[in-house]
Parts: structure tokens; C-alpha cells; sequence
């Protein structure tokens, strides 16, 4: 039963402590005693009202402890390398928590990996009451790049990418902004080292969020990688030495990197999405190699920022996703001025006297050999999960290609170890996958929930120029699941009417709705390209999950002028035959 202090959250307790504001005496003078030292990133200074006294007063005692041993303010991970990551701060006191719990082994549960997955499964495995230790650990690229806590998301994904997403919208809405009135006499142009800065510095402000988040909430975070032993025990690699630690439970949630090909060069000279966004030099000509989300992403807000990518492609852009919509992405990407190489793969990548990175590549059906010079390669052919350093055989955990296969409870084929997040086989790789995955399993481990994960209709987003969001089957996973004849599919061309004034293509807004074909018509998918498409498709993502049909789709009164009233105005079947482009926008 919890205490009167404490409220209970799907099964595991919380307490004021953790998250609830004190008073704004105490507040005002911990905010005090940190701007005295004028180091306390914005993004803390900010949260102050949703801040306790206790916390902003560790939190500067913390980083006064992080700028002694590293006065410079060097790489995040230079600063983890240097913290004592093994100890706990006790909120009330800032004394040290010895380590090792009740029963035979020194934790209820060890979480490996410090990314989306792994912190909300510790975090709330911790709320419901469990021992938890987290390990995070980063090994450099071959470029030598690294990062600090947080993951894939924070460090070298999500963020960075639509951070570099925005910055291209924002030269293009420069352009545009011309044509609505605005005097933009100069010639604009971006400046990589100042974005990539404004980058970095955001990401080092999270992880160190991230790091006081960890601390706040009581859970114990080792920077060190972590390998089995027996399914009971893990070695921790860390700066200071090998620790051997013992724990009832394993969460793996190790998630993956990006993968080079097996060619002369791939490593020595190319780059993945890992470097790229902390790249200390412009990209100039880049060669994309991979036309999966992540190398689409890339090549478009290159483009954006004004450097000339181009796209490498094997067999099929985005696979995976819906292929008309896929191509659709795609031929928008090429009137934009992308080119796509379709049918090659690399041979070569040698480095000249200039500094140009000569490229050799082959048509796959052909055999024909091409060559030309770019400034980068950007490698985007795909990710491994992160299973060697594992040592999985010690403990009995299968892997299968390079991922570890689970059960719908997130269970291993070893009673006590589970996996989560992007190294499980077969599932989506997506944050918020990861984070509800995460965070269900710890309830169902230490709290009193049941549920478990639902992979099914995981809305998403493509952030190419013209962005793509879906949620639910694709049109052709429709039709294998139910049959041509059972499906309907509603489509339709728009204009959406701030493109009208700049004269911006609206070739390619397109979107759709695969549907039942009879009975209530209950629709299995959503399609849309155009602005701003993640925002369009996340409130239709709960609609859809709630059963929307055809017909409710319908009676939905839109909002206008958006280009999301658009799934309401959808009524010509493929089927049918009818041109589905619009006359003019509001038709
Ligand atoms: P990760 O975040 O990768 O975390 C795993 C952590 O474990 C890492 O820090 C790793 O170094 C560490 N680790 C590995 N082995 C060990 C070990 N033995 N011991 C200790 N630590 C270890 N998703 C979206 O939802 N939206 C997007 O827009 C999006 N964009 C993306 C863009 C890019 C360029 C990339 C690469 C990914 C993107 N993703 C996006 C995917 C998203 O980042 C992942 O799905 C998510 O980060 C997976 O979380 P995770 O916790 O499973 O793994």
C-alpha cells in the first residue's frame, strides 16, 4: 500500500521527491547559487518552476563537480570517462549509496544500454520499486567520433536529424518568404560549422539533462560496456578497471550502429549518419549510398543546406514502407535536383592527392562500371544490432541475424533476460517503440500491469523534403493480408495553399486511405505526403487505432485551409478510375 506521500502510476509508487516542485524560496536560491558559476545550461535554467530546490541544488553540486574535473567543458563522453559512475547522490544529502541490494545478487535488475529503451525501463523500474543499474557505453566510430548518455536518439538520430530537417525547411522558407513580400536582398547561404555547433550544443544539453534526470530518479548508471558472464552475472568494462556485478534481471537494450560494406575504402574513408551530424567540414558532394529512410533524410536536407548529394540505390527505395508512396518520395526528392543512382552498388572508395574521394560503382544487372568524385560517402545501407560485445553465449541468449528474438512479453529464450528497443528482430525501430516498450516491461516486471506492447499500427515519418507519414498496412500489405478485391483505396492529389504564392511544386502531395471494401469500412492505412507530415498523421495514428472507418472519415468536419482536411475530403476509389487531382484547393 503506498504511503500517503506517494501516488501510484499503472502499478509502480512515485514519490513528490521525484517529481514534484517544492518551494520557490529554495528554488530561487538554488538558481542563485548556479548562475553565481554561470555554467547551468539554458535548458535547466528554464525547467525552474518544474524543478525541486533539492534537485537544482545537486544538479549545480553536480556540475561544479564535472567542470573541476574537466574545466575546459570538453566532449560529454570525456566528462562520463571522468565522473565516478558507479555511485548514486542521495537527493536529501548528496551522500553516496553503497551499492548491493537484498538477496544473493547486488541488483533486482541490470539495464544494458543507455538509450531510448534502456532509461525508460530503468527509470521505471526504479519508480516501481526495483535495485536497478544502467550501463551506457559508446564505442567511437572509425572517424573517432562520440557521444554521451541517451542513445542513437538523442546523439546520432531523431534530434540531430530534424534539427538539420529544420534548418534546410528554414532556407527554403527564406526563398519562399521572398515571393510572400519579405525583402531578402542577400544571397543566403548556411554556414555547416555554426549548425553543427548549434547541433552539438543542444545534444550536450540533453545528455546532461539525461544525467541529473538518471540521478533525480535514483537510478545508478555506469558508463561501461557490459558482457555477460553467466545470465547472472555481467563484467563492466570502464575506464578504472573491470567490475564484475551480479542481478536477478537483464533488460538488453543495446540497440545498433550503422553498418559499412565489406569494399577497399568503406571504413577508412566514408562516414556514416554517426559522424555526419558533428562533421567538422562541410559535406560538399556527397554521395548517399542507401535509399532506406536514413539515407533519403540525409540526402534531403543536404540538399536543403545547399550541398549536391546523390543517391545510391540497390534494389528499392524506402523498403519497408508503401511502394507507391515510396516512389512518389523519391521522384519528388529528384525534381528537387537529387539524383538517384537506381541498380548500383559501390566497388571502391580511394582517396586522391586532391582530397576528392574517387568512387568506383557497378550496375548490378549490367556488370557495367562507373566511377566519379565526391567530397563524402555517406554510408546509410542499414544497422547491425549490437550483440558481439554481448557475449550472449555466456549466458544462453540466442541471436538471430545479428538481433535477439523475444516472445510478445519482450522475453529472451533465458527465463531471466529480456530484450527491448531497436536489437529485438522483426519489430519497428522507432523511439517511442522503444521508450513504451521499455517502460511496460519494467510494470510488468516490478509494478502490477499486465499490458503488453502493441507493435501493430506505429505511426511515422519520413523527413524528406516533402515529408511522408503513415500509420497502419500499406496498400500492398493490405491487399497480400486481405485480398485485391477486399481492399478500397481512397487517394487523392492537393494544393496546399501556402504553396500557391512561391509556385512550389505540388506534384507530388498526394495522399491515401487503404480501406475494408465492404461492410463498415474500416480503414488499415494512412498515407500522407506533404508539410509538416508527422503533425498530420499522429492525431489520425489514435483515430485509426480506435477503429476509425471510411464513413467516420467522411463526417469529419475539416480544418481550412490545412493540408490534414485533406483525409476528409477523400472520395475517389482507385478503383473507380477518376482523376484524383483537385481542380483548385478548396473544391
Ligand atoms: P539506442 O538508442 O541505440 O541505445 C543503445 C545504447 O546502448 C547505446 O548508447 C549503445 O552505445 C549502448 N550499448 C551497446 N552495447 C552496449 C554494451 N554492451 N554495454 C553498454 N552499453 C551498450 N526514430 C524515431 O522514432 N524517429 C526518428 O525520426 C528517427 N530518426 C533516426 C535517425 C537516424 C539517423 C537514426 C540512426 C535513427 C533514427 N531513429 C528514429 C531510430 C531511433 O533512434 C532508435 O529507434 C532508438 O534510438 C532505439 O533506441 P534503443 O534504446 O533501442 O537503442
Amino acid at each position: 500500500t503506498p504511503k500517503s506521500s506517494e501516488t501510484v502510476v499503472d502499478g509502480c509508487k512515485t514519490s513528490p521527491g521525484n517529481s514534484g516542485s517544492v518551494g520557490p524560496g529554495g528554488s530561487k536560491r538554488a538558481l542563485a547559487c548556479m548562475r553565481l558559476f554561470e555554467f547551468v545550461p539554458a535548458s535547466v535554467a528554464e525547467s525552474e518552476p518544474q524543478q525541486n530546490s533539492r534537485s537544482i541544488y545537486r544538479s549545480a553540486y553536480l556540475h561544479i563537480r564535472l567542470r573541476q574535473m574537466d574545466p575546459q567543458g570538453e566532449e560529454q563522453q570525456d566528462r562520463e570517462d571522468l565522473d565516478d559512475d558507479e555511485v548514486v547522490i542521495r537527493p536529501e544529502s548528496d551522500v553516496i549509496l553503497e551499492t548491493g541490494s537484498k538477496g544473493p545478487y547486488d541488483y533486482d535488475l541490470i539495464v544494458i544500454g543507455g538509450g531510448s529503451a534502456g532509461l525508460a525501463c530503468a527509470k521505471e523500474a526504479v519508480a516501481c520499486g526495483a535495485r536497478v543499474v544502467c550501463l551506457d557505453y559508446v564505442k567511437p566510430t572509425p572517424l573517432g567520433t562520440k557521444w554521451g548518455v541517451g542513445g542513437t536518439c538523442v546523439n546520432v538520430g531523431c534530434i540531430p536529424k530534424k534539427l538539420m530537417h529544420q534548418a534546410s525547411l528554414l532556407g527554403e522558407a527564406v526563398h519562399e518568404a521572398a515571393a510572400y513580400g519579405w525583402n531578402v536582398n542577400e544571397k543566403i547561404k548556411p554556414d555547416w560549422n555554426k549548425l553543427v555547433s548549434s547541433v552539438q550544443n543542444h545534444i550536450k544539453s540533453v545528455n546532461w539533462v539525461t544525467r541529473v534526470d538518471l540521478r533525480d530518479k535514483k537510478v545508478e548508471y555506469i558508463n561501461g560496456l557490459g558482457s555477460f558472464l553467466d545470465p547472472h552475472t555481467m563484467t563492466i568494462k570502464m575506464k578504472s578497471g573491470d567490475r564484475k556485478i551480479t542481478s536477478q534481471t537483464f533488460v538488453i537494450a543495446v540497440g545498433g550502429r550503422p553498418r559499412y560494406p565489406d569494399i577497399p575504402g568503406a571504413v577508412e574513408y566514408g562516414i556514416t549518419s554517426d559522424d555526419l551530424f558533428s562533421l567538422n567540414r562541410e559535406p560538399g558532394k556527397t554521395l548517399v549510398v542507401g535509399a532506406g529512410y536514413i539515407g533519403l533524410e540525409c540526402a534531403g536536407f543536404l540538399k536543403g543546406l545547399g550541398y549536391e548529394p546523390t543517391v545510391m540505390v540497390r534494389s528499392i527505395v524506402l523498403r519497408g514502407f508503401d511502394q507507391q508512396m515510396a516512389g512518389l518520395v523519391a521522384d519528388s526528392m529528384e525534381e528537387r535536383g537529387i539524383p538517384f543512382l537506381y541498380q548500383y552498388v559501390p566497388l571502391s572508395v580511394e582517396k586522391l592527392s586532391s582530397g576528392k574521394l574517387l568512387v568506383k560503382y557497378e550496375h548490378s544487372q549490367s556488370g557495367e562500371v562507373r566511377s566519379d568524385t565526391f567530397d563524402t560517402v555517406l554510408w546509410a545501407i542499414g544497422r547491425k544490432g549490437l550483440v558481439d560485445d554481448l557475449n550472449l553465449a555466456n549466458a544462453g541468449v540466442h541471436t538471430f541475424k545479428d538481433k535477439i528474438q523475444v516472445d510478445s512479453y519482450e522475453a529472451t529464450n533465458v527465463p531471466n533476460i529480456y530484450a527491448v528497443g531497436d536489437i529485438i528482430y522483426g519489430k519497428p525501430e522507432l523511439t517511442p517503440v522503444a521508450v513504451l516498450a521499455g517502460r511496460l516491461l519494467a510494470r510488468r516486471l516490478y509494478g502490477e500491469s499486465t499490458q503488453r506492447m502493441d507493435y501493430t499500427d506505429v505511426a511515422t515519418t519520413v523527413f524528406t523534403p516533402l515529408e511522408y507519414a503513415c500509420v497502419g498496412l500499406s496498400e500492398e500489405d493490405a491487399v497480400k493480408e486481405f485480398g485485391a478485391d477486399e481492399i478500397e483505396v481512397f487517394h487523392g492529389y492537393y494544393k496546399p495553399t501556402e504553396f500557391f504564392i512561391p509556385q512550389k511544386s505540388v506534384r507530388h502531395c498526394y495522399l491515401k486511405a487503404v480501406a475494408e471494401r465492404h461492410g463498415e469500412q474500416r480503414v488499415y492505412g494512412l498515407h500522407y505526403l506533404g508539410p509538416v507530415a508527422g503533425e498530420v498523421i499522429q492525431g489520425f495514428a489514435a483515430a485509426l487505432k480506435s477503429g476509425l472507418t471510411i464513413k467516420t472519415l467522411m463526417n469529419t468536419v475539416g480544418i481550412h485551409p490545412t493540408t490534414a482536411e485533406e483525409f476528409t475530403r477523400l472520395n475517389i476509389t482507385k478503383r473507380s478510375g477518376l482523376d484524383p487531382t483537385p481542380a483548385s484547393c478548396c473544391s
